[in-house]
């Protein structure tokens, strides 16, 4: 019968691995957390001791795991698949990771004689479980045609982009214009919001109407209502995605500021609920204004300020972005006066200085005068 090794049982991850099974694959999976594998071994699935116990014998070894640093962790960690892979054996990466990491996995696995291919997918888990996946390949021909018989049980829909990387090339656009749509939905939904609209109105509206992308027609009802229930796409996942995305356009294009406002929108959503539906990115952008403009001059600078700074200032995962928006967290239930903003320790000295004079509340040198790149062409 043939073996497939299947690695990171998540919630993508765990469907995928029960299509082997009805599929009548023999199965072997790992996760590092055992408790996800418990029906999937009741259901004939044989329980690894680790990625590398998986993967002996295996015909095919599959992985599904959160990010470049997980995947690295499975292929090449202490205990990984690589380790005790026969040669010519299909390595077959499903996850979302960054080009330039699916780049160095073909390089260092099929240094060891085995056969790579990148093979992100789209669809949600319910997709992932009944075997409806599009999955989006990079991978010479001759070796998708021996990864077929592997892929077919994942969906019918397989997507050739051509050689290695090129999946994932796709997936990362796919990903970030679909973080570009939500938290652009978020903020006309905001706005809405803070107008006083009928939002399940708004919401009908948009899911009918031109911009009714199949972003917009999932999140437009579960932002309006705030229904974040069976979430299947996190925040720090988005987030990922759109970072990595942002990180090989760099070094593509001149510049991508839309697709960074998206990435600077998911870093803060990524810090307010990481693992909660991307949808909640509405929570911190939906903000009432008007009670802002009830406040003293110098308290509304500062909690202007702080939001500034929390977009700009701090770098990501930093103490002080995630207390700011904690702390704006907490305005959200709007009984409370603003909060003030938690400045980064290397910006407090100014603060100090400017004795907090209203106006002048920006660290130094935050602003820099543009300069342009070309001086003006005399007339
Ligand atoms: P998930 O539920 O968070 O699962 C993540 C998996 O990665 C879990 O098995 C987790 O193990 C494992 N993992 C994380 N860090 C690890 C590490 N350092 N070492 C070993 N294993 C590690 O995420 P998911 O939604 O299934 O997504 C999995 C992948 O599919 C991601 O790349 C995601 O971008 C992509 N994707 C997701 C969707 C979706 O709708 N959710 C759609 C298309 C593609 P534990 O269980 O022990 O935490």
């Amino acid at each position: 019968m043939t073996r497939v090794a299947f690695i990171g049982l998540g919630r993508m991850g765990h469907g995928m691995a029960g299509r082997y099974l009805d599929a009548g694959f023999t199965v072997a999976v790992w996760n590092r957390s055992r408790a996800k594998a418990e029906d999937l071994i009741a259901r004939g699935a044989h329980w690894a001791t680790s990625p590398e116990d998986a993967a002996i014998d295996a015909d095919a070894v599959v992985t599904m795991v959160a990010d470049d640093e997980a995947s690295r962790a499975v292929w090449l960690g202490k205990d990984g698949a690589a380790a005790n892979m026969k040669a010519g054996t299909l390595a077959i990466e499903c996850s979302t990771v960054s080009h330039a990491h699916a780049l160095e996995m073909a390089r260092e696995l099929t240094g060891r004689g085995l056969i790579y291919i990148d093979c992100p997918v789209t669809g949600l888990p319910s997709a992932a479980a009944e075997g409806k996946l599009t999955l989006l390949v990079g991978a010479d021909a001759a070796d998708l045609e021996k990864a077929e018989p592997f892929l077919k049980p994942l969906g019918s829909t397989i997507r050739h982009f051509g050689s290695v990387g090129t999946g994932t090339v796709f997936k990362l656009i796919n990903n970030l214009m679909g973080a570009v749509q939500i938290a652009s939905l978020a903020e006309g939904l905001a706005i809405a919001e803070q107008a006083g609209l009928d939002m399940k109105l708004v919401a009908e509206a948009l899911s009918t109407g031109a911009v009714a992308s199949p972003q917009v027609i999932r999140h437009s009802p579960r932002m309006a209502a705030r229904d974040f229930s069976s979430a299947s796409f996190t925040a720090a996942l988005r987030h990922k995605d759109a970072a990595y995305a942002v990180a090989l356009a760099e070094t593509l294009l001149p510049g991508v500021p839309v697709s960074r406002a998206a990435v600077e929108a998911y870093e803060q959503a990524k810090a307010y609920a990481p693992d909660d539906d991307e949808g909640r990115l509405i929570e911190i952008v939906s903000q009432p204004k008007q009670g802002l403009d009830r406040l003293p001059h110098s308290r509304k600078m500062r909690w202007l300020s702080s939001r500034s700074a929390t977009m700009t200032a701090p770098p990501e995962g930093s103490e002080h972005g995630t207390e700011n928006l904690h702390r704006r967290r907490s305005w959200n239930d709007r009984s409370a006066d603003p909060p003030a903003p938690a400045w980064p320790q290397r910006y407090r000295a100014d603060l100090d200085r400017s004795g907090e004079a209203e106006g002048n509340l920006r660290p130094q040198g935050h602003h820099q005068p543009r300069r342009r790149r070309h001086p003006l062409p005399a007339r």
